[in-house]
């Protein structure tokens, strides 16, 4: 197929290769994405030890004689299916440990992560600017998160060279904070340091400084993208959210359909033949030796506070009284691990835990459960409630963010029409969320209509056709 355009996408994650959270799941879909719609698309990723390890031989793309401390070569390979940009800068990137510090939690940040992060902007704002040596150069540079904020503002203020720019938010909370006094030291010009541009609470974050200088500005969902406005989720960005609004608009996740397909399961089904799903729960009850004649329900997220996991202990005794049971498949706050553990103790046989990380169990749960609960006060975008309508394996979340955008709540209305596919309710606090599991319950029961919600629900695209298509349009109209 013809090229059509050319985008040098920037990230600190990306699957296969580095993943902390969804952010590395969209950075390592787009590519394939966009080539169906014949865009080329290359991921720069920062030189990480296990990385590095795979790019004996490639060719060498660009050269920075000083890159804060030592020297920086871009290397350009060919890597499980995706076009890569390695920035090989031994002494920012090959280290022991997580992306961003010695540990993968929070709190052990490295002390130079505004350096690393503005050396991978830098560069990539290079090559944007005047190509590799192997002559590819990009109609527009899309970045994402706070990690590649500063490479929109490199372009910006060393010219753009027709190249349009793009900065996406998967999620405003990490804005990428330094000091007003590295503003020399991290190349930012001073006559930009002002509240319209890069001051930030007289500090940085490359987060704004992306948002400020960018062409275009997109969140991981509309509703995402309209609740940004307001401070509550703006989180400080807000007012600058606002200030840019004309360009700014939500464009959806979609969800890797070759990984995520029941027809890809070890029992297979689909919504034409469900039978294979009731093999599946049962399998799934064994497994984890729970025996629920209601619905059964499952969490697969992280456990902390912005998911909502804090109100389990007050809604699920109800839910159990109902007839409902409860997996929950997780790891994050200890707190909120202990939680889960007592309530799989003060109910055997209705809740099950599995405290860790566990793609190949996520699977077996999507597969197997009745329902899948995400309770989230807030949600840039969410995948898991994505899974669950491609599974049958119905959604119950809370109305925000994306999963505003993905979920048309079984109210009488939509019933009636026929295009409900989960429960969404609102608030995010516990009666809000017991009325909603009184409401799965019911549903439950009612098997022809349970029957009718759960193909409907399998019935949407989740896939990334519609998202790459928006992206496309959103590149042609920027690129110079
Ligand atoms: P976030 O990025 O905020 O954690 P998302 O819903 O966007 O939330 O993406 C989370 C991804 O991580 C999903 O693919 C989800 O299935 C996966 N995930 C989260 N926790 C676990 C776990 N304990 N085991 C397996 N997969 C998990």
């Amino acid at each position: 197929m013809q090229v059509k355009g050319r985008v040098l996408s920037v990230a600190s994650e990306c699957v296969p290769f580095i993943k902390t959270g969804g952010l590395a799941d969209v950075v390592g879909a787009l590519p394939a994405a966009l080539a169906a719609f014949g865009w080329d698309m290359r991921v720069m990723l920062p030189g990480y030890r296990a990385l590095r390890q795979r790019t004996a031989g490639w060719a060498e793309v660009w050269y920075e004689s000083d890159l804060w401390g030592g020297e920086g070569r871009v290397l350009s390979g060919h890597l499980d299916g995706v076009d890569l940009l390695i920035l090989d800068a031994p002494h920012l990137f090959d280290r022991e440990g997580g992306p961003y510090g010695a540990h993968s939690g929070s709190g052990g940040d490295w002390w130079d992560n505004p350096q690393r992060f503005a050396a991978l902007s830098w560069v990539a704002a290079k090559i944007a600017r005047h190509g590799g040596l192997d002559g590819w150069k990009p109609d527009v540079l899309h970045c994402h998160d706070w990690q590649a904020g500063f490479a929109p503002a490199y372009l910006a203020y060393g010219g753009r060279a027709g190249v349009g720019s793009v900065m996406t938010i998967h999620n405003i909370s990490f804005q990428g904070w330094a000091r007003a006094g590295q503003l020399d030291d991290l190349r930012l010009p001073r006559e930009h340091f002002h509240p319209g541009a890069l001051e930030y609470y007289g500090n940085l974050s490359s987060l704004k400084a992306g948002l400020v200088t960018c062409d275009r500005i997109t969140a991981v969902s509309p509703t995402y993208a309209a609740d940004l406005v307001r401070a509550e989720a703006g989180l400080g960005l807000e007012g600058v959210i606002r200030a840019r609004a004309s360009v700014v608009s939500g464009v959806l996740n979609g969800v890797d359909t070759q990984v995520w397909s029941p027809e890809a399961e070890p029992v297979p089904y689909s919504a034409a033949n469900l039978a294979g799903k009731a093999i599946n729960r049962a399998n799934l009850c064994a497994e984890f030796n729970v025996d629920v004649p209601g619905p059964l329900a499952i969490v697969v997220s992280r456990l902390t506070d912005q998911k909502g996991i804090d109100l389990l202990p007050q809604v699920i005794p109800d839910f159990i009284a109902q007839g409902g049971g409860l997996i929950v498949l997780g790891s994050g706050d200890q707190r909120l691990e202990w939680q889960m553990q007592e309530l799989a103790w003060n109910f055997p046989g209705r809740v099950g835990l599995r405290i860790g990380y566990d793609e190949g169990m996520s699977h077996r749960l999507f597969a197997g459960a009745d329902a899948v609960l995400v309770p989230s006060r807030f949600e840039p975008c969410g995948l898991t409630q994505m899974y669950g309508l491609r599974y049958g394996t119905l959604p119950v979340v809370s109305a925000v963010g994306g999963l505003a955008d993905t979920v048309i709540t079984a109210n009488p209305a939509a019933l009636s029409a026929g295009v409900a596919t989960g429960i969404a309710f609102h608030p995010t606090d516990v009666p809000a969320f017991a009325i909603a599991l009184r409401q799965l319950t019911a549903l439950y029961a009612d098997k022809p209509m349970w029957a009718k919600v759960q193909q409907r629900a399998m019935a949407q695209d989740v896939s990334w056709t519609a998202s790459a298509a928006k992206y496309v349009a959103l590149y042609e109209g920027i690129r110079g």
